[in-house]
């Protein structure tokens, strides 16, 4: 059985009817457990109605890096994110690619996250794109023992995996390993652990090969699992049930919910 370790299933554009079905169709395919993202501590509460009526999907509180219009106060992001239902921090992070000119907020956005995570002992979702030293820096500089997460929709290079790793961190692969010009996260993705990998979809975005151009979707997940068993030269089962394992380590929450 699969996991969808990250999507927003806020975003899709088809609405709350089509949720289901989309859901539907991901179960079919043998997803169990779906992790609704949360880009938005102001749209948090309306993303939790929107999916409060499916028990296979849990939920994230936080602020995106490219999302600092909505930024809110370290109050307002612990009042929400130490709230039972919330079993991971974000998604957080920076991303100087999209948004060099709000680095400032970024950072500030950022800390506040990784305190909150300290203070409420849930994991961090971390997005990250061409802020590699600051993303390290912050997390060495400002997370506690304690602390882990994984760093989502993973592009960077395998010294920063690895930098992550050594902290305990996981990387998470999405559909992008997927696409032609991906040929040096593949080379990331053969030397990361097996035990130390996640899968996506960050749905609605980044639709595996064959479905690009179509929106993503959780069910397409089994796509990321089967171009990723072939890359490590394992079986997709094998590498379904290590990743889901992985998972339920990580966002131990999300095991405690579904139990
Ligand atoms: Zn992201
Ligand atoms: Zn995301």
């Amino acid at each position: 059985m699969f996991v969808d370790s990250h999507c927003h299933l806020d975003r899709l554009k088809q609405g709350p009817q089509a949720l289901a079905e989309t859901l539907d169709f991901a179960r079919t395919r043998g997803v169990e457990h779906f992790l609704c993202v949360c880009v938005s501590v102001k749209d948090y509460d309306s993303m939790l109605d929107t999916v409060a009526q499916f028990d296979d999907v849990s939920v994230s509180c936080g602020v995106h890096p490219l999302h600092q219009d909505d930024a809110c106060t370290y109050e307002e992001l612990l009042e929400k994110a130490q709230r039972d239902e919330v079993v991971a921090i974000g998604e957080t992070g920076l991303d100087y690619f999209y948004s060099p000119e709000s680095k400032e907020v970024q950072l500030t956005s950022f800390i506040d996250h990784i305190k909150v995570a300290n203070e409420t002992r849930k994991p961090l979702i971390i997005h990250t794109r061409d802020a590699r030293e600051d993303t390290i820096n912050l997390l060495r500089t400002h997370k506690a023992p304690h602390t882990v997460g994984v760093l989502h929709c993973f592009t960077e290079s395998l010294e920063m995996a690895q930098a992550a790793i050594d902290m305990g961190f996981y990387i998470s692969i999405s559909g992008i390993v997927t696409f032609n010009s991906a040929d040096e996260l593949r080379e990331v993705v053969k030397a990361v652990p097996l035990e130390r990998l996640l899968i996506e979809t960050d749905s609605p975005w980044l639709a595996p090969v064959p479905h690009r151009g179509k929106q993503n979707q959780p069910g397409y997940v089994v796509e990321v699992a089967e171009f990723i068993a072939e890359l490590k030269g394992v079986s997709v089962a094998e590498l379904a049930r290590i990743t889901t394992e992985n998972f339920y380590t990580l966002f131990s929450r999300a095991k405690m919910q579904a139990a």
